[in-house]
């Protein structure tokens, strides 16, 4: 079975060993799809503790298994936004830099043209500026926005939440903060016969409306 999150992935290789705590998300967007999948799974503690110790204060279990009570959450689509995708083309690059290397290499010949077209006589003193080494950060971000739009039905409704959401790293673990809801969120209908929200190339009508009730 696919994860809840909609990713290609099954559960177990995807957003459960998160929920179990076994591992921890790396990303803004793994977390994001892991509190979905959680919410589909009614994993309230889940919920909870991963939201900034700020956003805490003044929540519970209860609270939030009450709020999530009556919805089924059965979809998930992440939007490719560009803060986001900078996020992760940012850790892509720590993780895998052989990669890129291609890329940039075609960088370091376009700065060194530049360079040349834009040489100055070497003074001493400019020596002594070219010398340093030119140190680019190569931090990790501790903020990061994702958005998504999320599913759900209740009472044979379809409704959906897209939401722009705010991220930040305590502790070295990624926490959900807040978010901003779009002016689209609400009850929707969506034709029986396209191809369903999940992404899973089946008619909405053989797929997931059969999860409606
Ligand atoms: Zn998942
Ligand atoms: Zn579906």
């Amino acid at each position: 079975m696919r994860c809840y999150c909609c990713s290609s992935k099954s559960f177990d290789e995807c957003c459960g060993p998160f929920i179990k705590g076994d591992k921890h998300p790396s990303s803004a967007e793994q977390l994001m799809r892991s509190r979905f999948s959680a919410y589909a799974t009614a994993h309230y503690q889940y919920i909870l503790e991963t939201y900034t110790k700020e956003k805490q204060q003044g929540l519970s279990v209860e609270d939030l298994a009450q709020s999530a009570q009556g919805a089924t959450w059965f979809a998930l689509k992440v939007h490719p936004t560009l803060a986001a995708s900078s996020v992760d083309s940012l850790v892509g690059n720590l993780v895998s830099s052989t990669e890129d290397s291609s890329i940039d290499s075609t960088v370091h010949a376009d700065a060194k043209v530049e360079a040349v077209t834009n040489a100055e006589p070497i003074s001493k003193t400019n020596l002594k500026s070219i010398s340093k080494p030119i140190t680019k950060p190569i931090t990790k971000p501790n903020n990061a926005i994702v958005e998504f739009t999320a599913y759900y039905f209740e009472n044979k409704s379809m409704y959906q939440l897209h939401e722009t959401s705010n991220f930040s790293v305590e502790d070295g673990k990624w926490r959900y903060h807040d978010g901003v809801l779009h002016d689209d969120c609400g009850k929707i209908k969506y034709g029986r016969n396209l191809p369903c929200v999940c992404g899973s190339n089946k008619k909405f009508k053989q797929c997931c409306a059969t999860k409606s009730r």
